[in-house]
C-alpha cells in the first residue's frame, strides 16, 4: 500500500482500550482478551496502574508478538511502596476513582487529538471500575463491562436491591442455613452462608458490600456485558440476567479460549499477565513425581492466612500422607514476613520430601501436569475455571465473597469437587485431602471430566464461546 493509504488504513483501525483493575486475577484475563482482539487485527491500548505495570511479565515480548498492542500505565494515586492488598482494598478504590477517572479522560481527549493514532472507538472496563461508563458516556465512546467473576456471584449482587425490598435479608445469626427464595435458579442450591451477603444486617452497612452491589449495578448502563463463563455452566442464571442487562457475551474460560487460538504459536504453554515470576522448578518437581498423586495448594494472589490456619493446613497435608506442591507467597500470612523459617521450623524431617513450597507456581502449567491429582483452593473464579478446564478435581477452602459462591456450585452444583467452607483444623483437612484423593475420587472425576470436555468443546472452533468472540469482534469492528 502507498503510505498515505496505509496511514489511512491505520487511522480507521478500531482502537479499544482495555481497563483491568490492578490485581492478578483481573489482569490476566483482560490480558488474554487484549491478546486476543490482537490476533483479530485490532488496536488495543491495556491500561493500567503504574504499580502493575511495571511487575507485569515479559511486555517486550508481548509488544513483538502483538503489534498492534500497547502497553500504557496510568496513576492509581498512592505512592509505589503502598501494599495495595486486602486490607487496604477499599482505599485502592477510592483513590482510582478519584485520581485515575480525571487521568482517564484526559486520555482520552488527547488520544482523539492525535494524528497518527485513531481515536479509542470502545472502552472495555473491569466490573469494578464503573466510573469508566461515565466518562465514556461523556465522551460518547462505547463502554463495554468485563465481570471477572462468576455470573452467579454477580447474580448475587444484582438481586440485592429485591431482596431488601422484599425483607429477606432481615436474618439473625441463626437462620444461616435458610435458603434464599428472592434469588431464582440458586434456590435450593445455595444457603444464606454461602452467599455474599452471609453477614446480614451488618454486611448491608459495609462499604465494601455496597461498593460490589453498586458496581454490579452500574454494568445495565453499559452498552455491553463480557463474561468469563461458557453458556452451559452457568445457564441458569444467565437465563434470568440476559434480560435486565444489555448485549451479554460469554466468552469463557478465556485462557482456555487463549490456548486454543494462539496457545500454539506461543513459546509459553499458558497465558501471559503474571505480576510475579514464577518457579518453573516445581515442574521439574512435578516430573519426577507418580501420576496424579500431588494435590496443588494455592489461595491465589489476595487471601492472607492467619499462622494458626497454615500450620492446619500444613499438618492436614502432611497427615494425609499425599505429596503436595503449596503456593506459599511471601505476603500470604497476616502480619508475617518470615514465614519461611517458621513453616521450616514446623516441618518434620521426614514427610519434606513429600512436599514443595513455592513463592509463585506457573499455574496453569502445574494443573496441567499429569502428576497432579487435585487442588486445595480458596475457589477465586479464574483458580475455578482453570481447575475445572485441566480437569483436577478442587477441595474448597473460600474465603472472600464470591469465593463462598464458586466454592458453593462447585461442591454442590457442579460437583466437580468438595467444600472445606471455614473449616481449616488439621483432622478436617486430612480427612478431606483423602476424599478427595481417594475415597471420593471416583465420584467427582466422573463430573470433572464431563465438565473439562464441555469447557474444552465451547473454545474450540465453533462452541458457543468462540462464536461469541468472533461476535464481539464484529461489533468492536462496528464504529
Ligand atoms: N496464579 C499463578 N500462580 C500462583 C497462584 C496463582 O499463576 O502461584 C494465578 C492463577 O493461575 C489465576 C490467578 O493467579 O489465574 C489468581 O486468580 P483467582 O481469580 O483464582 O484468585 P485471586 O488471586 O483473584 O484471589
Amino acid at each position: 500500500l502507498p503510505l498515505s493509504n496505509s496511514r489511512d488504513f491505520e487511522m480507521r483501525q478500531p482502537h479499544v482500550l482495555v481497563l483491568p483493575f490492578p490485581a492478578q486475577g483481573h489482569i490476566k484475563p483482560m490480558l488474554c482478551l487484549a491478546e486476543l482482539l490482537c490476533q483479530a487485527g485490532l488496536r488495543v491500548a491495556f491500561l493500567s496502574n503504574h504499580h502493575s505495570h511495571r511487575r507485569l511479565s515479559n511486555l517486550q515480548d508481548l509488544s513483538t508478538r502483538f503489534p498492534t498492542l500497547h502497553f500504557q500505565s496510568i496513576s492509581d494515586g498512592l505512592p509505589e511502596e503502598h501494599p495495595r492488598n486486602l486490607v487496604h482494598f477499599m482505599h485502592l478504590v477510592h483513590s482510582i476513582k478519584n485520581v485515575t477517572k480525571p487521568l482517564l479522560r484526559d486520555l482520552l481527549i488527547s488520544l482523539s487529538h492525535k494524528s497518527d493514532i485513531p481515536p479509542v472507538s470502545c472502552i472495555i472496563a473491569d466490573g469494578i471500575l464503573s466510573f469508566a461508563i461515565d466518562v465514556a458516556e461523556e465522551l460518547q465512546i462505547k463502554v463495554i463491562i468485563f465481570g471477572t467473576i462468576s455470573s452467579c456471584c454477580l447474580w448475587s449482587y444484582l438481586c440485592v436491591p429485591k431482596l431488601i425490598q422484599q425483607g429477606e435479608l432481615q436474618f439473625s445469626d441463626s437462620d444461616m442455613s435458610q435458603e434464599v427464595g428472592s434469588v431464582p435458579e440458586m434456590q435450593g442450591s445455595l444457603r444464606l452462608h454461602d452467599r455474599p451477603y452471609s453477614f446480614g444486617l451488618k454486611q448491608l452497612e459495609d462499604p465494601n458490600f455496597q461498593f460490589f452491589v453498586s458496581e454490579t449495578q452500574a454494568m445495565t448502563r453499559a452498552f455491553a456485558v463480557i463474561f468469563n463463563t461458557f453458556d452451559s455452566l452457568e445457564a441458569p442464571v444467565l437465563s434470568q440476567m440476559i434480560p435486565l442487562l444489555p448485549k451479554v457475551y460469554t466468552i469463557g474460560p478465556l485462557h482456555a479460549l487463549w490456548k486454543a487460538r494462539l496457545g500454539d504459536l506461543s513459546q509459553h504453554s499458558s497465558s501471559n499477565g503474571h505480576l510475579r515470576e514464577a518457579d518453573h522448578n516445581c515442574i521439574t518437581w512435578l516430573d519426577s513425581q507418580p501420576p496424579r498423586s500431588v494435590v496443588y495448594v494455592s489461595f491465589g494472589s489476595y487471601v492472607v492466612l492467619t499462622r494458626e490456619e497454615l500450620l492446619e493446613f500444613w499438618h492436614g497435608l502432611v497427615n494425609s500422607c499425599k505429596r503436595f506442591l503449596w503456593v506459599l507467597r511471601p505476603d500470604m500470612i497476616a502480619g508475617e514476613k518470615d514465614h519461611d523459617q517458621m513453616i521450616a521450623r514446623e516441618l518434620d524431617l521426614g514427610s519434606k520430601e513429600k512436599g514443595l513450597l513455592v513463592d509463585w507456581a506457573p499455574q496453569e502449567e502445574v494443573l496441567a501436569h499429569p502428576s497432579v491429582g487435585g487442588f486445595l483452593t480458596h475457589c477465586g473464579w479464574n483458580s475455578t475455571l482453570e481447575s475445572m478446564v485441566a480437569g483436577v478435581p478442587m477441595l474448597c477452602w473460600p474465603k472472600l465473597p464470591d469465593q463462598l459462591v464458586n466454592s458453593r456450585c462447585v461442591s454442590e452444583v457442579w460437583k466437580i469437587g468438595l467444600d472445606l467452607k471455614d473449616t481449616c483444623d488439621r483432622s478436617t483437612v486430612e480427612k478431606m485431602v483423602r476424599a478427595l484423593m481417594e475415597d471420593r475420587r471416583v465420584e467427582v472425576m466422573r463430573s470433572v471430566d464431563g465438565m473439562s470436555k464441555l469447557a474444552r468443546e465451547r473454545v474450540s472452533h465453533g462452541g458457543s464461546s468462540s462464536r461469541n468472540l468472533e461476535m464481539l469482534i464484529q461489533e468492536l469492528e462496528t464504529q
